[in-house]
């Protein structure tokens, strides 16, 4: 994926995140401050603003932005982790032009990482995590088997589209959802599911 499809492809996550802001803002009401919808629609709001003066750039430097712009303009915890996991995305592909899948994959892990690092957090803790780790190694298994981008994508999202099940069956142990302890089982992780929107327009763009 060149800078080019890049930009068209978070301009589509920002347009599903603006779209389904109120859905995620209710999830978030149920365990935690009702916010995460709200938070990351005004984040991609900015970053859509700045896409076009990206144009020249190389992706990298596409995914700096996103997560630069993420760490400050959404509040909350969110905008932190995810703008972490975009600077990491950035950093990890550095020079280069077209990203291959195997490149994306050795960026992930590193955005995965830096999470856990910020977040002092880990898969089983009922976030985010829960939905890209899974993602992840259902990506590589994929990779490692067919060598097909399109199946690895599949495989990746319905990983992700289990973890978010799986968050409803555990208890928070970090965010604002562990105040809940285990008043939060039975209900979905905003963070895992808005991840999971997000794998959702790469996979059908590819
Ligand atoms: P806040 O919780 O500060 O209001 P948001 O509502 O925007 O921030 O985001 C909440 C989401 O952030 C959670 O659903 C969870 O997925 C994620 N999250 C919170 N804390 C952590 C953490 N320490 N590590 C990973 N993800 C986390
Ligand atoms: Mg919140």
């Amino acid at each position: 994926m060149k800078t080019e499809k890049l930009i068209a492809v978070i301009g589509k996550i920002a347009a599903k995140i603006e779209q389904q802001k109120d859905f995620l803002t209710e999830l978030d009401n149920v365990i935690g401050d009702g916010d995460h919808g709200i938070n990351l629609a005004r984040g991609f709001g900015e970053v859509v603003k700045k896409l076009d003066t990206l144009r020249e750039k190389e992706p990298a430097d596409v995914f700096k932005s996103v997560g630069m712009t993420l760490v400050s303009t959404v509040g909350g915890a969110s905008g932190p982790l995810y703008g972490t996991g975009f600077m990491k995305l950035g950093a990890a592909l550095k020079g280069k032009e077209d990203i291959t899948l195997p490149d994306f994959l050795e960026a992930f892990a590193a955005a995965i990482e830096g999470i856990k690092l910020r977040g002092k957090s880990d898969r089983g803790e009922k976030t985010m995590l829960d939905a890209m780790i899974p993602a992840k190694e259902a990506m590589e298994a994929s990779w490692q088997e067919k060598g097909d981008t399109k199946a690895a994508f599949a495989a990746g999202i319905a990983a992700a589209q289990e973890g978010v099940e799986y968050t409803k069956t555990i208890a928070a142990t970090k965010g604002r959802a562990s105040y809940l302890g285990k008043r939060s089982i039975g209900h979905q992780d905003p963070g895992a599911t808005s991840f999971t929107m997000m794998l959702e327009i790469v996979g059908g763009e590819i």
